[in-house]
């Protein structure tokens, strides 16, 4: 693995303004925004899997969706190969990077066209960014992701397929046109527990043996330790702990990783310690002052709902957002 970053998010944010009517504009009513993606910033390496993970509605999926500019970021930076994309706005460029920077959403049942056949859908991307004959392209991307043999599958619909092999379809389509980034959105989570390994062997593959870059977005931590070489968790639109994988989920710091880790299934451990959160996520269009997490934290010490806490290394390649650790 590389350590020039293929990718560096800087600062990323993503608001959506709550008073955009008329009525709002000529009674001078002061903006409110509900800040999905508040400030998030990561560096992904080449053949680097980063796994984001958090509670529904933390902000990881809105993430997802504003570095690949599927949603247009409120403020920040997206680096991809030496250009700050978020500021890009010429279309042959913006085609190059959707080319390179591809996704996987979580419903394979509902990103297929019903109406294609497997060929056709994979083919489709192909035809869009390469001139020429698609077939070889076609084929090559199939196999990767585990169709074989590839002429049982061609002809066939959607509606003819399981889910793992609709989500390897889906995956295919996203491999084909040889992206350099990928984001995979929640990728396992609608697929029965029995298939879920072989689908996350192929982007541990495409990481290992592509050089691919991958952002793995899951709120199912144990999915997590079997691809990500990093873990970042995030709350609130923020991340607040990143580091390695085995680190963060062995040994998380932040007290809500904490509480998230011991809350997290684990096979065969009977007697683990629980972290009991008092009360329900905040409301993101009015997050509390000071560190987001004080009303919920139970280790919350006086400067908590006054100071938000800086991000901080606490290791060679570990940060933790939290005044335990000033
Ligand atoms: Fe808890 Fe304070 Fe750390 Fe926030 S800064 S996680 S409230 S101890």
């Amino acid at each position: 693995m590389s350590t020039e970053a293929v990718i560096d998010v800087r600062d990323l944010q993503k608001w959506y303004s709550l008073n955009q009517g008329f009525l709002s504009s000529i009674l001078g009513r002061e903006e409110r925004h509900l800040k999905a993606v508040d400030g998030v910033s990561f560096a992904l390496g080449r053949g680097e899997v980063l796994g984001l993970a958090g509670e529904s509605g933390c902000g990881k999926s809105t993430t997802g969706m504003t570095v690949l500019q599927l949603h247009q970021p409120t403020g920040g930076e997206i680096v991809f190969e030496g250009r700050n994309m978020a500021s890009v706005r010429d279309s042959a460029s913006m085609k190059e990077f959707r080319r390179k920077a591809q996704i996987v959403f979580q419903n394979p049942y509902e990103s297929l066209n019903p109406r294609f056949t497997v060929e056709q859908s994979v083919q489709e991307p192909v035809t869009i960014h390469f001139a020429g004959d698609p077939t070889e392209r076609v084929i090559v991307a199939m196999e990767r992701a585990g169709l074989v043999p590839v002429e049982n599958f061609l002809s066939r619909y959607p509606h003819q397929l399981s889910g793992g092999q609709l989500q390897r379809i889906a995956i295919a389509r996203a491999i084909s046109v040889e992206p350099r980034f990928l984001v995979a959105d929640e990728p396992v989570s609608m697929l029965d527990v029995s298939i879920r390994a072989g689908i996350l062997n192929l982007f541990k593959r495409f990481a290992d043996e592509l050089g691919m870059s991958i952002l793995y977005i899951s709120h199912d931590l144990s999915t997590m330790r079997h691809v990500c070489t990093r873990v970042a968790i995030m709350y609130l639109g923020r991340i607040v702990e990143v580091g390695p994988a085995d680190e963060i989920l062995d040994r998380p710091q932040h007290p809500y990783a904490q509480a998230l880790m011991a809350a997290a299934p684990v096979m065969g451990a009977r007697n683990r310690k629980r972290v009991q959160l008092q009360g329900a996520v905040p409301n993101p269009i009015d997050v509390p002052g000071g560190c987001s997490f004080h009303p919920r934290c139970p280790k919350a010490i006086s400067a908590c709902n006054k100071v938000a806490p800086e991000f901080r290394a606490i290791g060679a390649r570990r940060s933790v957002a939290c005044h335990l650790y000033a």
